[in-house]
């Protein structure tokens, strides 16, 4: 999964990519990104990333159908985008783009999962991600790259690193 979007980054270059992440909860706080979906329509320029709603949403229901409707098991998690030009931390308008997502959901999820990932200057992958919880909190994330070879990364809340 990394090499794909690795290799995927470096075809968009300069351009801010991004889409929907697909997992399954292991354990309450630790979830395991088995999807990684990448928008087709290319909304994005140098230093904004345009989610498209409904697209997002086609992709949340074919993936549903393709895993196999375990809705309790694996579920949409969250967002990721790109940072080509920016480091892999959230932006101000990131923020409110989570926020008005997580309210989208109502009660449907209480939380979101958003990765950011670049390639840096000799094109290494670099992965952050955040949890933003319907009580308002924040939690930033460790990631776990799981083997070579396997198609999944693990993405865990990081407690100690609860910011305000
Ligand atoms: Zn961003």
């Amino acid at each position: 999964m990394i090499e794909r979007w690795a290799a995927d980054l470096g075809r968009a270059g300069p351009t801010e990519v991004g889409g929907v992440l697909f997992g399954e909860q292991v354990a309450e706080g630790d979830f395991r990104v088995v999807e990684v979906t990448r928008q087709r329509s290319m909304g994005g320029t140098a230093t904004t990333f345009k989610r498209r709603g409904g697209g997002a949403r086609k992709e949340i229901m074919a993936l549903h159908e393709k895993i196999g409707g375990e809705p309790e098991r694996f579920n949409y998690l969250g967002e990721w985008h790109s940072h080509p030009s920016a480091p892999v931390w959230p932006s101000s308008q990131d923020e409110i783009t989570m926020r008005k997502l997580l309210a989208d959901q109502g009660n449907a999820v209480n939380f979101l999962v958003l990765v950011i990932v670049k390639l840096d200057g000799y094109a290494r992958f670099q992965i952050a991600a955040r949890t933003y919880l319907a009580s308002g909190h924040k939690l930033n994330c460790e990631i776990e790259i799981e083997g070579a070879g396997t198609d999944a990364a693990g993405v865990v809340p990081s407690v100690n690193e609860e910011e305000k």
